[in-house]
């Protein structure tokens, strides 16, 4: 059996949302990222977006209530019934926490959390990268510097709480795009 309800975790960079979609073609169920959806919520204009917009901009986390409010009601639709791959979510304690406590009451726990891994200076030069190709307002350098200690001390404690409940596995986060998923397909056996 190869799990379904899973979580990817790492550093802005780290290759999450590549993985993410491969995922979706191999295990048929929905990538959940927290990012996409608060972006498509700026550029719509939506009450959750004018909230967002400040923060994202600065690299700095959206409030909790904010991004837990849009995870739970996309966990809720039908199609994220039999798996799903978050992607971004949870970053902080509180929101693992709310995570944890929705899927206990659907009876449907984490089955693995992927931790990848990759060094600091990759990450940057990579973000530096992907801002020249799709031009996204929060890769500037200062902005890609924030973001990378935002998630040092806010989302990576998460780690040893994935692997208190004895989800967690690491995966180098380092090579091609088919090695990565290879140590991945490992990962969830
Ligand atoms: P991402 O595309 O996952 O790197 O997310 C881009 C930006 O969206 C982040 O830098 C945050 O400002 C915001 N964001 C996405 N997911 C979360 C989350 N789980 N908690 C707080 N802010 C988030």
């Amino acid at each position: 059996m190869t799990a379904s309800r899973l979580l990817l975790l790492g550093p802005p960079g780290a290759g999450k949302g590549t993985q993410a979609k491969l995922l979706v073609e191999r295990l048929q169920v929905p990538q959940i990222s927290t990012g996409d959806m608060l972006r498509a919520a700026v550029a719509s204009g939506s009450e959750v977006g004018k909230r967002a917009q400040g923060y994202m901009d600065r690299g700095d986390l959206v409030p909790d209530e904010v991004v837990i409010g849009v995870a739970e009601e996309r966990l809720a639709r039908a199609d994220a019934e039999k798996g799903f791959i978050l992607d971004g979510f949870p970053r902080t304690a509180a929101q693992a926490d709310a995570l944890d406590r929705l899927l206990e009451r659907r009876g449907t726990p984490l089955e693995r959390c992927l931790c990848m891994v990759v060094a600091d200076d990759e990450l940057v030069s990579r973000l530096l990268k992907r801002a020249e190709l799709e031009g996204r307002s929060d890769d500037d350098e200062e902005t890609v510097r924030n973001r990378m200690r935002v998630y040092r001390e806010q989302t990576a404690p998460l780690i040893d709480h994935y692997r208190g409940l004895g989800v967690l596995r690491e995966v180098d986060g380092l090579g091609s795009v088919e090695d990565i998923a290879s140590r991945i397909e490992e990962a969830l056996a």
